[in-house]
């Protein structure tokens, strides 16, 4: 059978690939400690469920309009201004199914054939994907855990090219959980201003900061800096809503209309429950989100301790999200538990998950070879069980 080029030459997310395979082991009755997706093991909280019940009692079933409800953009705007001071308008608001579908739609209308996208490394896995599905070219800029995997503006700016259409930038970071100093923002969104390109924020882990660290939203950077950028978020990690599919995308009034105008024959309205219900996520009480930061910050402090303790596992610390992105580049060409060697972060992933029982992604995935990543939302027991795991592997 023949089909389209460019979804011929797409590959499956490596992510959601990885926690397929843990599963279906788990379905076939073995026991597999499961660090691959980046998904809150948390239920999503009792009052957001109770408004979806309210919200299907009270008849809202129906279309809503393609691009979401009045009251999920007000929302929104509601909650910019209570998180950020940011006033921002409806006009500039659309609802998509999940921040994943919000990115795809931003690169849909804004990339035209042969545009450059610039994405710095490591990067989460479906970026280069969904830039090449809109007909653009990612350029990767390489960074070190050296530097700390942050991109200096120098390197974006040696990037910067006639046909350079934006920069994606994600801080937090996922893999890394690493957060772009406020400094380093404002600095790359000048580069913006100065050659004329768009900056695609992709603040989806910006409530799961950890006590110290410091970023900021890219549209509070100032309103030369704030017209070019284009915000996306959703509830998914925030308050624990990964199924529900929502996501949104700020930005400038034209493009949000093209969005639109394109959800309208692709996919309709998301689902009106799951909007009524991000309404309450939004607008009802946060203590939600600070009891599952609190929860997160205690296992991201065992999992950072766990490595520290094996040799030449490095990394850079997370300052947010959920991810340990740790080195294992040490242990290529050596052998591992059962005799085993690897020569890569992938043959490494699957080696450990025979060996031993335990579920990573590997840092190919990410444009970072020689690292794998191990997602820390899941519950304390499965992670002491996976670290034990994972270091009696590499003591061979
Ligand atoms: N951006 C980043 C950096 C992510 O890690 C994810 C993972 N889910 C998404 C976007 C997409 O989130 P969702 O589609 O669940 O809203
Ligand atoms: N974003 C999550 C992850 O990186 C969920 C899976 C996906 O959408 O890729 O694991």
């Amino acid at each position: 059978m023949q089909f389209s080029p460019s979804v011929s030459k797409l590959q499956e997310s490596q992510t959601i690939a990885a926690a397929k395979k843990a599963k279906e082991l788990k379905a076939a009755g073995k026991t597999v400690y499961e660090f691959t997706l980046g998904e809150p093991d948390f239920n999503t909280p009792d009052h957001i469920c109770e408004a979806a019940i309210q919200a299907m009692r009270a008849g809202k079933t129906h279309y809503t309009p393609a691009g979401g409800t009045p009251e999920l953009k007000k929302a929104i705007c509601t909650a910019a201004l209570r998180d950020y001071q940011l006033q921002i308008d409806p006009s500039q608001v659309i609802i998509s199914n999940g921040a994943k579908h919000s990115i795809h739609n931003v690169l849909s209308v804004m990339c035209s054939p042969g545009d450059e996208v610039l994405i710095p490394t490591p990067y989460w896995v479906s970026y280069s994907a969904l830039v090449e599905l809109a007909g653009g070219i990612p350029i990767e800029i390489f960074t070190t855990e050296e530097q700390g995997f942050l991109p200096s503006v120098e390197q974006i700016a040696e990037k910067v090219t006639g046909r350079t259409r934006m920069v994606m930038l994600n801080s937090p970071c996922n893999p890394t959980g690493v957060v772009f100093p406020v400094a380093l923002l404002k600095a790359i969104g000048q580069l913006a201003v100065e050659h004329d390109f768009y900056i695609l924020s992709d603040e989806i882990y910006d409530k799961l900061i950890y006590p110290g660290a410091e970023t900021a939203c890219m549209m509070t950077l100032g309103s030369e800096i704030a017209e070019r950028t284009i915000l996306v978020n959703g509830v998914s990690k925030a308050y624990a809503m990964t199924g529900w599919r929502i996501g949104w995308t700020i930005g400038n009034p034209e493009m949000i209309k093209m969005i639109d105008k394109l959800q309208s024959q692709q996919t309709s309205n998301p689902c009106s429950i799951s909007q009524a219900a991000s309404v309450a996520a939004l607008t009802g009480p946060q203590d939600c989100v600070a009891e599952m930061l609190k929860a997160f910050t205690a296992r991201r402090a065992f999992v950072l301790d766990r490595l520290r303790a094996i040799p030449g596992c490095s990394f850079v610390e997370p300052g947010g999200a959920f991810y340990a992105f740790f080195k294992v580049s040490d242990y290529f060409d050596r052998p591992l538990q059962g005799g085993v060697k690897v020569s890569n972060s992938s043959d490494f992933c699957t080696a450990l998950l025979e060996q031993g029982q335990v579920a990573l992604v590997t840092g190919d995935a990410f444009g970072a070879p020689g690292y794998v990543r191990l997602s820390f939302a899941t519950d304390m027991a499965t992670l002491e069980a996976g670290l034990d795991r994972i270091a009696a592997f590499l003591a061979g």
